[in-house]
């Protein structure tokens, strides 16, 4: 089996990188440096030649019998050598016998003052070569100089920038390292930070040192998703906590009911009235876990909605038409009072739900004998249904958390009326997952006012019937 491979490190990659860039510039940068020393150097020469050119020319004068001759010392400098030549080629001076440089060929006519390179003996020689005239006379000159002595400066310091790049790259790959490390540090402290934060103790927060810094503000990033998730823990172990208190209340019930039957009902007809009643707990029991179902679908996002064109009014008279019955056992009036060309695109069957939940709420919060509204209306572009009821209202307190499952503001009076403390989670699940919002407020005057705001169709979508199978997600269930 071939064992995986593994990615060096950041640390080794980032010195590994920042040594093959430093490499890279140095050598370019030797190279430019070594190329304008030498031809620094060259110049140099070149100047030297053109003064001892220059030198040798003052030192020559015409005899008495036409000839020119040299006037000045012999030198014998190896590396500096002048040589004259008469135009018919016979060599009048040479300042160093010794040196095998070869003559100038000579040609008709003056020779322009030229540089050369030339190889002799196995040494380089750089040469200034022209024609002088001495009094009337021409004669060939040529000002030599050895490069031997530049070439050994110019191969010195190539041995330097070459030896000593390597060391530089090393010396820097090593600081680069050192700096990584430093730099990656807060990084694996981090780590071994966020690993000490389990389930348990999401309280803990990760150590903020400089929370302006790259770090710093990462970790408040993470953070903050620390915060998100101890949120989300909690809200899970409050929901399954309230959920086993809620199927423990009536499974209690049932079991009571039976016992007590048991033990004292003797006729079939106190049998039968135990088992009716226990069918009925069984029945609120059968509601409840589907309700529980439905959100755990909407949490998953498997929950395929069929989202079409509707008249909004049309729809939220349907549903009143099915409450009113309830609202009139208590003397109550629904005000139904909703415009007609409010067109939404919306699934029907869940947006019926979430209405029906909050009428309901309202006829079963409310006194008896007093006037509900109920209110559609397009306003700012949007489709706005409003539920206005004279109950107890929400205390404010209370408002943020009323769409929470399970959440009662009066435990007792909620489920003696038979509430779960899920209607309103249900209803908000299902305004949302049809792109809409929901939200409480209170009446001045007593009472609340559920408002459901929905995207309005557009004139543009008015002839398409949109017929859309979409999963939606989960929302804030
Ligand atoms: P429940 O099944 O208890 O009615 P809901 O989720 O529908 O659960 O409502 C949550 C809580 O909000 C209720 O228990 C009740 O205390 C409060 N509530 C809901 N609607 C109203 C209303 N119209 N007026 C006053 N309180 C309300």
């Amino acid at each position: 089996m071939r064992t995986p491979w593994h990615a060096p490190s950041i640390r080794l990659r980032l010195t590994g990188w920042y040594a093959a860039a430093l490499s890279l510039l140095l050598v370019v940068y030797a190279t430019a440096t070594f190329v304008a020393v030498r031809h620094e150097f060259l110049e140099q020469l070149d100047d030297q030649l053109q003064d001892d050119y220059t030198a040798a020319e003052g030192l020559l004068t015409r005899t008495p019998s036409s000839r020119v001759a040299w006037t000045g010392d012999r030198h014998h400098d190896a590396e500096n050598v002048i040589d004259v030549w008469s135009a018919n080629g016979e060599q009048i001076y040479r300042s160093a016998a010794s040196t095998a440089l070869p003559a100038v060929a000579l040609t008709a006519g003056t020779i322009q003052a030229r540089y050369d390179s030339i190889v002799a003996n196995g040494h380089r020689w750089r040469t200034l070569t022209g024609t002088s005239v001495v009094g009337g006379t021409a004669v060939v000159l040529r000002a030599s100089r050895s490069e031997d002595r530049l070439g050994n400066q110019l191969w010195e310091i190539l041995v330097v920038l070459v030896l000593g790049l390597p060391v530089v790259v090393v010396l820097a790959g090593f600081g680069g390292y050192v700096l990584a490390r430093r730099a990656l540090a807060p990084i694996d402290h981090l780590a071994s930070e966020a690993r000490r934060i389990t389930a348990d103790r999401l309280h803990e927060r990760l150590s903020v040192p400089n929370p302006n810094d790259e770090i710093g503000r990462r970790a408040a990033v993470i953070n903050e998703t620390f915060a998100r998730l101890e949120s989300s823990f909690d809200q899970l172990r409050r929901f399954t906590a309230d959920a086993s208190h809620e199927l423990r209340t009536p499974l209690a019930v049932i079991r009571g009911t039976g016992e007590v039957a048991l033990a004292q009902a003797h006729t079939v007809a106190e049998c039968k009235e135990a088992m009716g009643s226990m069918l009925e707990d069984v029945d609120r029991l059968t509601g409840l876990v589907d309700t529980l179902l439905r959100l755990s679908h909407g949490d998953a996002g498997t929950i395929r909605l069929a989202r079409e064109a509707h008249n909004l009014g049309e729809l939220v008279k349907e549903v009143t038409a099915s409450l009113v019955i309830l609202a009139e056992e208590k003397g109550q009036k629904l005000n139904i009072n909703v415009s007609d060309d409010v067109y939404v695109i919306v699934d029907r069957l869940v947006l019926r739900e979430a209405v029906s939940n909050i009428v309901d709420n309202a006829i079963k919060y409310s006194r008896r004998a007093v006037t509900i509204d109920v209110r559609v209306q397009s306003r700012d572009n949007h489709a706005v249904v409003e539920i206005v009821d004279e109950g107890p209202g929400i205390p404010a307190e209370h408002r943020q958390r009323i769409f929470d499952r399970f959440f009662r503001v009066d435990q007792a009076r909620s489920r003696e009326s038979g509430g779960t403390g899920l209607g309103l989670a249900i209803a908000k699940w299902a305004v949302e997952a049809n792109g809409g919002q929901i939200e409480v407020e209170d009446v001045p005057t007593g009472g609340s006012v559920f408002r459901i705001t929905l995207p309005l169709r557009t004139p543009a979508t008015a002839s398409r019937h949109i017929n859309s199978h979409e999963r939606v997600g989960g929302g804030h269930l």
